[in-house]
């Protein structure tokens, strides 16, 4: 990987770029990853590339949402199983919930790429090879999923997911927690738990409010589901992304 100055002014940005490509060379994100990427950069730039109060709030809520489900599920993507490994494989680990490959752009060889890439990063378990269950209302290889990983959720993680298969997924009676950022996209739109963050922070971040919530009693996770308030945290993004800093959070 080339090497990017520590004091870079665009040094996590690079860094970011530099992993979908190696991504990519590696057979773990697909083409369509880096248009995606490039979406998101768009987005993030214009959020200030930092985590905006409104998604703090969300990332709290959605930690209090895994660590109270019956069987959480954390969806991994292509982008996500590069992007943040290590920081997924923790997430699991402080909230009991399954790690399951779940492609847009489904291969049997991505999706065991996937799989090893995420074992080799201290992964244990990973479902997603299955293949033997279908999300309802969704055509082909998109549907596919399996029926002990995210069939059976209660609560699922779905970072970067593809719009129709969110609506999906949430037609399903699923509580769904979504990473995008880009507060207009349908995925964020059909979320239970909108979090308008870049997966890169987002998922460190839930993890450590999750482990801090799991040491609070349930009352306070309860609180903390009951008190977060989707319409706003999507408003607040989207101010934040039309007017600036000023505009709002
Ligand atoms: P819709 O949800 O409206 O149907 P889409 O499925 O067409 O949109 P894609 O083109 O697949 O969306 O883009 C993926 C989405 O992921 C974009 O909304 C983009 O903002 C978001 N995204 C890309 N990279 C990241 C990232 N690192 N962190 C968070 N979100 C990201």
């Amino acid at each position: 990987m080339t090497e990017i100055p520590d004091d870079h002014p665009r040094h996590d940005s690079l860094v970011t770029r530099h992993r979908i490509e190696d991504g990519v060379d590696d057979g773990i994100t697909s083409r369509q990853g880096l248009i995606a990427q490039g979406r998101g950069e768009a987005y993030d730039y214009l959020l200030g590339e930092e985590t905006i109060p409104s998604a703090d709030a969300a990332e709290r809520a959605a930690a209090a949402q895994l660590l109270t489900a019956d069987h959480p599920v954390v969806s991994v993507n292509g982008n996500v199983a590069a992007l943040v490994p290590d920081a997924l494989v923790a997430l699991a680990a402080a909230t009991g919930a399954d790690l399951a490959v779940n492609l847009f752009n489904r291969t049997e060889e991505r999706v065991e790429r996937i799989a090893d890439h995420l074992r080799e990063h201290g992964a244990s378990g990973v479902l997603g090879t299955k293949a033997d269950a279908r999300i309802p209302g969704l055509d082909h290889e998109r549907a596919t999923v399996d029926s002990d990983g995210i069939y059976d959720a209660d609560v699922v993680l779905v970072p970067l997911e593809d719009g129709d298969r969110a609506a999906a997924l949430a037609e399903m009676g699923k509580t769904e927690l979504v990473i995008d950022l880009n507060p207009l996209s349908r995925s964020a739109q059909a979320a239970s738990v909108p979090i308008i963050d870049n997966v890169v922070r987002a998922v460190p971040n839930i993890t450590a409010h999750a482990r801090d919530l799991s040491e609070a009693d349930n009352d306070a996770r309860e609180e903390c589901i009951q008190e977060f308030d989707r319409e706003a945290a999507l408003r607040a993004a989207e101010e934040r992304i039309r007017g600036g800093v000023s505009g709002g959070a």
